[in-house]
């Protein structure tokens, strides 16, 4: 029930596919075991932010855990977790020869694509990559080998051209836009004359942006809500889909905010949530728009 009955009812939909993807919760999970069997006193690392949402890093530091960006912040033989986004192979052998204990929650789908960059560099192929230079993801993929990376159509013309014999195959980030990879690979399609494609956005991401364009044509949203921290990918992607449609879209990494932004045009609301964003924002955010600002809610 609202609480504010003078202003006139809006109509909010929930994305069918939101939140938590299942290398996320394997993620956490995999923290949260280690952080029960931990000795006394003992500290456990965090190499990067274990996924990015900073309501989850603060809940984690509340329990004790440091989050690093080199080892040389360990000073002594101590667990270490990898983050869902993986890292290099070199910094995996670094913490080995240093005897720390790794928890690796790579997600298995990104680990996938270590593996194909590892045997493609090995076999000579010119191996591209579709991602953000700085993303963590990106960093751990270009540790494999030499992998060339390209964010925009424009980067491909910089790419070199194949040795003969050399095979020309594509990568991409797990969390990038579908629209944005279909332009990168029309360039590069022209540009090599044959290449292989060996992946995609992962099963999470794509659902999540298949949820948000369903949210514009089927609801016919004017305004789209994305739970998510600045930082994370995928959450940025989910505002991307929804301005590739000429809808306007924010990214909300804390729900409070949403007390002070203004609805009095009553757009038809949709909201969505990255794959790092916890259930609790999203029903914080649910709370906030139905009794401050008199949406009613349409689950799914
Ligand atoms: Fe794995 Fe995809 Fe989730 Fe990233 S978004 S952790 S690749 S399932």
């Amino acid at each position: 029930m609202s609480n504010n009955p003078t202003i006139l009812p809006g109509e909010l939909f929930i994305a069918s596919h939101l939140g938590f993807c299942n290398g996320v919760r394997r993620a956490l999970e995999r923290v949260q075991q280690q952080i029960n069997s931990q000795k006394p006193g003992q500290t456990l690392y965090i190499y990067n932010e274990i996924v990015h949402n900073s309501f989850i890093v603060e809940q984690l530091k509340k329990q004790g855990v440091q989050f690093i960006h080199s080892l040389d912040e360990i000073t002594h033989p101590a667990p270490v977790v990898w983050s869902a986004h993986g890292v290099p192979p070199a910094l995996d052998r670094l913490a080995r020869t240093r005897e720390l204990i790794i928890i690796d929650a790579t997600c298995p789908l990104v680990q996938r694509i270590h593996d194909l960059a590892t045997e493609h560099c090995r076999q000579n192929d010119l191996v591209i990559f579709i991602g953000h230079q700085r993303h963590p993801e990106t960093v751990g993929v270009l540790g494999c080998g030499p992998v060339h990376c390209v964010s925009t159509p424009d980067e491909c013309l910089q790419l070199p051209a194949p040795d003969a014999e050399q095979k020309v195959v594509v990568l991409t980030q797990t969390t990038w836009c579908a629209d944005d990879i279909a332009e990168i690979l029309a360039v590069l399609q022209s540009r090599y004359s044959s290449l292989q494609v060996l992946s995609n956005i992962c099963y999470a991401t794509a659902e999540r942006q298949q949820a948000v364009q369903e949210l514009i044509q089927q609801h016919h949203i004017e305004h789209l809500l994305v739970i998510g921290s600045p930082n994370s990918s995928n959450s940025n992607r989910l505002c991307e889909v929804a301005r590739h449609h000429g809808i306007s879209a924010v990214l909300v990494d804390d729900p409070t905010e949403i007390k002070l932004m203004d609805f009095s045009r009553r757009p038809r609301l949709g909201i969505s949530a990255g794959a790092s964003a916890p259930e609790i924002l999203l029903e914080q955010a649910l709370e906030i728009l139905q009794t401050q600002h008199n949406y009613h809610i349409n689950r799914g």
